[in-house]
């Protein structure tokens, strides 16, 4: 269902008159701190919610989401990627990572499919971060599993990538920091950790059963 921006005001009257009510208390306390544990990066799709798969409340992830998921590697010059990773682990002192990927992801799948993106040259353009996981996809997998691979792959690159911000870096080596990789499936509502990407190609693992609604800890 297609939301209106009338939608999107109904939607505010009723946090504010059933949602926030009930939980005054945890708002009154995140506006006097903000001590999310993790940072949590996802991609811009609108079916994957990072708080509602972690079942996290207000205050506990603190959120970047990019096209494809995609986090560039420490680089001189203003970022706001590296900005919002910066100030999430060096300020705010987040103790864990997750990338996550997804399913059905229009990023993904138009690099997977070589689609003509010369009508989009912004995305076109960031979705060239992508050209060594492409590469590295093409040249191992043939056929319909040529998307999901990619996707795991390109979860793992962003890991790399992580690793090469120093502040990343710093926690890293301090023992302070995890990073974890993980894919959504839209679908089924499964999350499947990415084994390190020293074990390539190692399978992947389900965070948690798909069926349950358990939360998940990371
Ligand atoms: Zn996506």
């Amino acid at each position: 269902m297609q939301q209106t921006p009338h939608d999107l005001s109904d939607g505010v009257a009723r946090f504010q008159r059933e949602v926030f009510p009930a939980k005054a208390e945890l708002y009154a306390r995140l506006a006097e701190a903000h001590r999310p544990t993790t940072l949590f990066i996802g991609c811009s799709d609108a079916r994957v919610v990072p708080e509602l798969i972690t079942q996290s409340e207000p205050g506990e992830l603190f959120v970047v989401r990019t096209a494809g998921n995609l986090v560039p590697a420490h680089a001189a010059g203003p970022d706001g990627v590296a900005a919002s990773i910066e100030y999430a682990v060096a300020v705010l002192g987040v103790t864990a990572i997750v990338v996550c990927g997804h399913s059905a992801c229009g990023a993904m799948t138009a690099l997977a499919e070589g689609r003509d993106l010369s009508a989009a040259s912004s995305v076109a353009g960031w979705l060239r971060q992508a050209d060594t996981s492409v590469a590295r996809t093409a040249a191992a997998v043939a056929g319909p599993d040529r998307l999901s691979a990619l996707i795991r792959e390109n979860v793992r690159a962003q890991l790399a990538n992580l690793a090469t911000h120093p502040s990343v870096a710093r926690a890293q080596a301090a023992g302070a920091l995890t990073l974890r990789g993980w894919v959504y499936d839209i679908r089924s509502g499964a999350v499947a950790e990415l084994a390190p990407a020293a074990d390539r190609p190692a399978s992947v693992a389900p965070v948690a059963p798909a069926a349950s609604v358990t939360p998940v800890a990371v």
